[in-house]
């Protein structure tokens, strides 16, 4: 499943390839046929964001939204015209003179109006990758996690929670910060909860500009340490995500892992005990 990194970083790819342009939209596959044929030859007017839903806005009012949610199979795929011919897996084609993308296995790709796309948004939590404000404030979240009896590694993953945060990046933001995944969210601090949310900001925008997951400070980077990079088709450099049995890059001990929240938890039980 693709974290909101990589999401927000689709919706800047989809507006550089064909946003201000008249876009031929079909759907070779069938599914979409119909909204394909009332969208195509209309104007990409704006994308969107939040968590793991990606919007496309179609028109000069721009109240016709392409909701997708990829889910754990969907893929996308740019390329350049001309556009080869499509294969019949592929939901939804856009093409316009110099670029085409093909969308394909998606868990939802539905045409919605306005008020239908306001009320997912209004069952999102705040996501640290779209603009502070305008309903986007991590306090929402902090009210919810304070309140709760549940781990605060479980908490980072309910989107209804926090939008856009997957399996890397809750391994990784409670290990930078030696927090213990298994504390429930009521015990987690105010300032805990900042620090964490500001460090998501950072690491998530970083994730965008470099479309993966890097999350090792200067210090513990391969050159800095001296050890072989990671080999791992998520790429990036991480201290705990699916390193269990190696060495922390910190204390030496190893990475553990246990199920939670129906996804593999990785964290080291020595530097993570806040
Ligand atoms: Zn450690």
């Amino acid at each position: 499943m693709p974290e909101g990194h990589t999401i927000h970083r689709l919706a800047q790819d989809y507006a550089t390839a064909f946003a201000g342009t008249a876009v031929h939209v079909s759907s070779p596959q069938g599914k979409f046929s119909d909204a394909a044929a009332l969208l195509t030859g209309t104007e990409l007017t704006r994308t969107e964001a939040h968590g793991k839903h990606l919007f496309l806005g179609f028109g000069a009012a721009g109240t016709d939204w392409v909701h997708i949610h990829l889910g754990l199979f969907g893929k996308v795929a740019f390329g350049e015209t001309p556009a080869p011919p499509p294969t019949d897996t592929v939901r939804l084609r856009l093409v316009n003179d110099t670029a085409y993308v093909d969308l394909r296995g998606p868990a939802t790709c539905a045409l919605i109006t306005d008020p239908e796309k306001q009320a997912v948004h209004d069952r999102l939590g705040p996501d640290p990758l779209r603009p502070p404000g305008d309903g986007n404030d991590p306090r929402t979240a902090y009210a919810r996690i304070s309140r709760s009896r549940t781990t605060i590694a479980a908490l980072l993953m309910d989107q209804k929670v926090v939008a856009g945060v997957g399996n890397v990046y809750r391994a990784e933001v409670l290990f930078r910060h030696g927090i213990d995944p298994y504390r429930p969210g009521r015990d987690i601090t105010p300032a805990e909860w900042d620090t964490i949310w500001r460090d998501l900001v950072e690491l998530m925008r970083e994730g965008v500009r470099n479309n993966r997951i890097d999350t090792v400070r200067p210090e513990h980077t391969p050159e800095a340490m001296g050890r072989p990079p990671r080999v791992d088709d998520h790429g990036g450099e991480v201290y705990v995500y699916r390193r269990a049995g190696g060495p922390c890059h910190l204390c030496g001990d190893a990475v553990r892992t246990a199920g939670l929240a129906a996804r593999n938890l990785f964290w080291c039980p020595t530097c993570q005990k806040n």
